[in-house]
């Protein structure tokens, strides 16, 4: 089989970036066998598209594309192809379903542009895209296949070795499988933790070890490749416990998941419950937890008391501790935890304050934040956090360590 690969964008040609996305995808063709004879770059422009699609189809097999996939104008990659192929583009449900639940989330107004970011080929198989919003897709007309990718690495990298490996082994002759494990990780930055493997992740090939950053946590995709899921599994089991052995602390799941998802499960399994004080984050918890489907069986509420006044009158804080120790402290952590489970009846309650900046409060330092966890049958646990990042970065991670800290 031979392949090329189509990497489209001006910034490209302007030298503001480089061609990574080639040099990634190429390594994991040469993985599988696949020979790559050519790498392009092309500007956002459907001309020169056209003119470099209908030249790689006349000489190549497989061609994948790079970059375009998304809402604004000069994102033109799918439109050029599916003109190419005589294929109009309709709205993958999926795609458009997790488009508007991230705006509903945040709370912005979705624009009609975003709309395009769910359109795939009329019979494409479409690749979803766990990182980000535009789906990638492949179609194959006349004996080539072509295969869309969207451009951010984050969002490429992880949908290549989910998704199209699998389908291009399918292309290929001899049939192998291609089976994954994934390890989620909190509390390890990605660099940290790749730093920590570096050896492993470039001693192996079968299996590959990548790992991606999401949303203040860290996946781990190890992925092996063979005759059978069995055999594939047998080369995962070793390499995953040399994983585990250097960084099994931060190990809290396997497979795709969330430390949500995995807080809700928990509880539900040991039949109990959880309520938050949440102050910095101002109801990112609640909103989080509530995400998950079925989470009311473990989740009564969250008391969001962001000011002085508001921790006294709903959560009883006294007002000789708001004044000695200040609202961000371990002794209102410890009370707000305390309280939130008493008045909300739960067997945990979880609090959350601290400086989510840009400025300082009470004389304490941007991105001070305390996390108490108050447990039926256990003293109260107060940790203190020094996060350092934008105010943003600061609630979410907060909200996550959180989460974390309630699952220990
Ligand atoms: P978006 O939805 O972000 O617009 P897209 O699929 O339309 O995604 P592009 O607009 O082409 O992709 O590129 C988005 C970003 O992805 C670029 O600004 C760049 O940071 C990165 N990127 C694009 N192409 C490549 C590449 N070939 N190698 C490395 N990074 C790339
Ligand atoms: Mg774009």
């Amino acid at each position: 089989m031979k392949a090329e690969i189509i990497a489209v964008g001006t910034e490209l040609l302007l030298g503001q970036i480089a061609n990574t996305n080639a040099q990634f995808l190429s390594r994991k063709l040469a993985e599988i066998g696949v020979s790559v004879y050519f790498h392009s770059v092309v500007g956002d422009n459907a001309k020169r598209l056209d003119e470099t699609i209908k030249l790689a189809a006349s000489r190549s097999d497989l061609v994948i594309f790079s970059g375009g996939l998304g809402p604004t104008q000069d994102d033109l990659t799918k439109e050029t192809v599916a003109a190419h192929l005589g294929r109009s583009l309709m709205t993958d449900e999926l795609a458009m379903q997790r488009i508007t639940a991230f705006f509903e989330q945040r709370g912005i107004v979705m624009t009609e542009n975003n709309r395009k970011q769910a359109l795939v080929i009329d019979g494409s198989t479409v690749f979803a895209n766990d990182h980000g919003m535009a789906p990638g897709m492949g179609y194959t007309k006349d004996g080539v296949t072509y295969v869309l990718l969207p451009g951010p690495p984050s969002e490429l990298y992880p949908m290549v070795d989910r998704y199209v490996m699998p389908f291009l082994m399918d292309l290929l002759p001899g049939k192998q499988v291609f089976h994954s494990r994934v390890l989620c990780f909190f509390g390890i930055g990605e660099s940290a933790l790749e730093e920590r493997l570096l050896d492993l992740i470039e001693s192996q090939s079968n299996p590959t070890i990548a790992p991606y950053a999401k949303e203040f946590e860290v996946t781990l995709r190890i992925t092996a490749r063979a005759q059978t899921v069995e055999e594939a599994e047998r080369l995962i089991v070793p390499v995953e416990a040399e994983i585990r052995s250097r960084l099994g602390q931060y190990v809290y799941a396997t497979g795709e998941t969330s430390l949500h998802q995995v807080l809700v499960e928990s509880l539900k399994d040991r039949q109990e419950t959880i309520a938050f004080a949440e102050s910095c984050t101002g109801g990112t918890l609640a909103s989080l937890v509530t995400s998950i489907a079925g989470s009311s069986a473990v989740f009564p509420g969250s008391i969001v008391c962001y000011s002085n006044q508001a921790k006294h009158d709903l959560l009883d804080i006294p007002q000789e501790v708001l004044d000695a120790e200040g609202a961000v402290s371990e002794k209102t952590a410890k009370l707000l935890a305390e309280n939130v489970r008493a008045k909300l009846h739960t067997t945990h309650g979880v609090s959350v304050t601290g400086v989510a900046g840009p400025d300082s409060a009470e004389g304490k330092p941007v991105g001070l934040v305390y996390i108490g966890v108050a447990s039926e049958g256990y003293p109260t646990v107060v940790k203190q956090l020094q996060l350092s990042g934008r105010r943003q970065a600061i609630i979410g991670r907060t909200a996550k360590t959180a989460l974390f800290h309630a699952l220990q």
